[in-house]
């Protein structure tokens, strides 16, 4: 069922990489994740209009899809996706460059862009983005989960976006800062396609924000962020408590604690790490262990940060 009305959606035009089965742990830093029921990742050039066409069609024959940016924030089920993955990774690069506007110059990126790029090439224009660099994922993720990095958010530099809807229709969003929160988005709730966004960066010297850029790099080198596949940090970090998650669960003698493959990195509270043989299962298992420890020792509802995504048992 599902190859035949790819297929046909496919005869209106189709370039780039499309596979069914795909195992989603070759496209998570997680490196877990059972198979989607057809991965689908359009050229860079081709995209708008492919995405516009496939979210037409699979809306109104109520097929799902789930769109992927660069994984960096997932953790998909061992069971995998019903449905289809539309990869957004390979529409990439610069989409415009505009004027000054509100102190700072106006410059478009496609949303799979990788958000280290985007921090390079912003580099290059002598602009500032110097925060993001070394995050992994792509801009449209970062966008849709408002990432935040050294004291900074997404948000703080978004001036506006290029959308498709979920019917295919192109939208405009301008900036509003209410829209935005600690760790959330608009684009959470309106299940909008991130085509583009636009950011407001401010000018600064390139050398200067080269320095920065490599200074932000080796601090998360020497936090091991990259010595195992994680997604980042496992639980959201609002200080709600008073004190950083990573702190509470230091606290409680956690690190190095692991159900199966998933452990709490021995170096860090706040990031959980895949030994090698990790399921989905048992990070989710463990996220939830330390959560009811936390509860039960300090009152403390940690909240996930990481997504869990596609067919989980409760
Ligand atoms: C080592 C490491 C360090 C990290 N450090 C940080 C950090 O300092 N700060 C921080 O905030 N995060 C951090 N993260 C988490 C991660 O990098 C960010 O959350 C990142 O923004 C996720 O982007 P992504 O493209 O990988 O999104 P994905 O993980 O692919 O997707 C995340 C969500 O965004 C949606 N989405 C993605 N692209 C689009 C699009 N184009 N349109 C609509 N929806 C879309 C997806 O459907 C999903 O719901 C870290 C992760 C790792 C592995």
């Amino acid at each position: 069922m599902l190859p035949e009305f790819v297929e046909k959606i496919n005869r209106g035009g189709f370039t780039g990489d499309l596979r069914f089965d795909e195992p989603m742990a070759a496209h998570t830093t997680f490196r877990v994740g059972g198979p989607a029921d057809c991965w689908i990742r359009p050229d860079g050039a081709s995209f708008p209009e492919y995405a516009s066409r496939l979210l037409a069609e699979t809306e109104a024959a109520g097929v799902p899809v789930f769109i992927l940016g660069g994984g960096a924030n997932l953790v998909v089920s061992d069971r995998g996706i019903r449905g289809i993955v539309l990869d957004t990774t390979a529409y990439r690069g610069r989409a415009g460059l505009g004027g000054e506007s509100g102190g700072g110059t106006l410059v478009a990126f496609c949303a799979g862009t990788p958000v280290d790029e985007m921090a390079e090439e912003a580099a290059n224009l002598g602009l500032s983005f110097e925060f993001f660099a070394g995050m992994p994922g792509a801009i449209g993720g970062a966008m849709w989960m408002n990432a935040r990095c050294y004291e900074h958010s997404v948000s703080d530099y978004l001036a506006g976006a290029k959308l498709l809807s979920r019917g295919g229709a192109v939208k405009e969003y301008r900036f509003r800062s209410g829209d935005f929160g600690y760790k959330r988005s608009p684009f959470q709730k309106s299940g909008d396609l991130i085509l583009e966004g636009s950011f407001r960066l401010p000018k600064k010297e390139a050398e200067a924000v080269r320095g920065q850029m490599e200074r932000y790099r080796s601090d998360r080198e020497s936090k091991g962020h990259y010595r195992c596949p994680s997604a980042g940090s496992a639980f959201k970090n609002n200080r709600a408590a008073g004190r950083p998650s990573g702190k509470i669960i230091d606290d409680l003698g956690l690190r190095g604690f692991g159900i199966g493959g998933a452990q709490i990195a021995p170096w860090h509270g706040n990031i959980i790490i895949n030994r090698g043989n990790a399921s989905a299962g048992e990070i989710k298992a463990l996220c939830s262990e330390v959560r009811a420890r936390v509860k039960k020792e300090t009152g403390f509802e940690l909240e996930c940060e990481i997504l869990f995504i596609g067919d989980f048992f409760s």
